[in-house]
């Protein structure tokens, strides 16, 4: 069956809401590389929204979770404990910012960024979470009052739960400087909730599908002065920004900042749904038996190929890859901008291989052009590129190539994007 006749099956069996960005069925990905059923060949630049760091099928991964497969594959955790799950958490302690930490294991983000927040409610004895516009911490209801886009994520279901307050995401490149932020907050605090009536301030130290916005060291040590005079929990949403993506383990690295605690998911589980929570332990500890886990949290064979993943960032050096993919990428995108016969390129950043662009309406300026953004990405796919839009404008191409990329590999998608970008 080719593409078409797949999706016109897709169409008829799912709900539109259960959207797919791509009309693309794949046959087999292997590394940073996919072919679809007609047999096209794609350079993933998406790595399935930034989970494929080690690339898909790292043959490690492979091998860890045949090993394990071969024990068992689902014991329940809470049921039954097993030596992959303690170790991936021994490490995860060890890895953490966090003196002295703890760790659980949970399936999806969504279940981490609110069990997050279950915890820091419980330790504090206090219900006011703070959140910022443009965030995304998952699609379950307390997940989604926490997320700060609106279209198609918060629309027609009101998503708000009581004790949920959003402040804007310092962009100043769109008009919100961080002291705007840090103002936002202080009128927060003294016109609708008293800081010592908040539980935790989340944040992704860079926004993920808000725009690879990064949150500046600066930023992220004022939050944390804040919730250290006041009590209040900082918790930092790595899901997307973790794993060695920013070219440190954890992004919230880069601003000396000792979180309390770190939801954490996507790229740890090496292709397989697996997410966690890191927490100083007198916090993460605070909470009942019982009060934390779910039946397939911490899946052994998830749990195997996290142990691999962690292996391979190690053995393979792939937080300095990190760099020298994002440093190669922005090169790049600088040397792209401003060339006749390109689209309008605005503010390019990154963070180790978290590397995003802007589309605007005209060289020099801010102006969002997101109608333009959306056929950069389906013009791509058409060349053999895989690429995801994201941002609070809808104007960010992200990209977020596997760590391991291979020369080769980045090259022929980098030369790829650039017939993209043509005007
Ligand atoms: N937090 C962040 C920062 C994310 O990027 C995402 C997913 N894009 C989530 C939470 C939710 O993760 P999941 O889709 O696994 O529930």
């Amino acid at each position: 069956m080719n593409n078409k006749e797949l999706l016109a099956r897709r169409n008829k069996a799912l709900p539109q809401g259960a959207a797919t960005a791509l009309p693309v069925f794949v046959e087999k990905a292997v590394g940073s590389e996919i072919w679809d059923v007609e047999g096209t060949h794609y350079v993933d630049f998406a790595s399935g929204i930034a989970v494929n760091n080690t690339g898909n099928l790292h043959p490690k991964v492979v091998d860890a979770i045949e090993k394990q497969l071969k024990q068992y594959a689902h014991i329940g955790f809470p049921v039954l404990s097993c030596e992959p799950y303690v170790r991936l958490c021994e490490r995860l302690n060890d890895l953490a910012p966090i003196k002295d930490a703890k760790s659980t294991l949970f399936t999806t983000g969504a279940e981490a960024t609110e069990n997050a927040v279950k915890v820091a409610r419980y330790y504090t004895s206090r219900q006011g979470i703070i959140t910022f516009t443009g965030s995304f911490h998952g699609r379950t209801q307390l997940a989604l009052a926490m997320t700060g886009k609106v279209q198609p994520l918060r629309t027609g279901v009101t998503p708000s739960q009581a004790g949920v307050y959003q402040v804007p995401f310092p962009i100043p490149h769109h008009g919100t400087s961080e002291s705007d932020s840090l103002r936002a907050l202080d009128h927060l605090f003294r016109a609708t909730i008293a800081p010592d009536q908040v539980a935790a301030i989340v944040i992704e130290p860079v926004q993920g599908e808000g725009g690879f916005y990064q949150a500046s060291p600066v930023f992220m040590r004022e939050l944390r002065e804040i919730c250290t005079r006041h009590s209040i929990c900082l918790i930092v949403d790595e899901v997307q920004s973790g794993f060695g993506r920013t070219g440190k383990f954890f992004a919230v690295e880069h601003s000396g900042v000792q979180p309390d605690l770190i939801a954490i998911g996507k790229a740890m589980g090496g292709g397989l749904p697996l997410s966690g929570l890191i927490g100083r332990s007198d916090v993460i500890d605070a909470p009942p038996p019982g009060f934390l886990g779910g039946t397939f949290a911490g899946n052994p064979l998830a749990c195997a190929a996290a142990n691999a993943v962690l292996d391979i960032i190690e053995e393979e050096r792939l937080l300095d890859r990190a760099e020298q993919v994002g440093k190669r990428i922005s090169a790049f995108l600088h040397d792209l901008k401003g060339t006749p016969g390109v689209l309008p390129l605005g503010d390019i950043r990154g963070l180790g291989a978290m590397v995003a662009f802007e589309i605007v309406a005209q060289l020099g300026t801010h102006t969002p052009d997101a109608e333009a953004t959306k056929r950069v990405a389906a013009r791509a796919k058409e060349l053999g590129l895989l690429l995801l839009p994201c941002g609070y404008y809808g104007n960010t191409i992200r990209i977020s190539a596997a760590l391991n990329i291979s020369d080769d590999v980045l090259e022929t998608g980098l030369s790829r994007l650039a017939s993209a970008l043509k005007a």
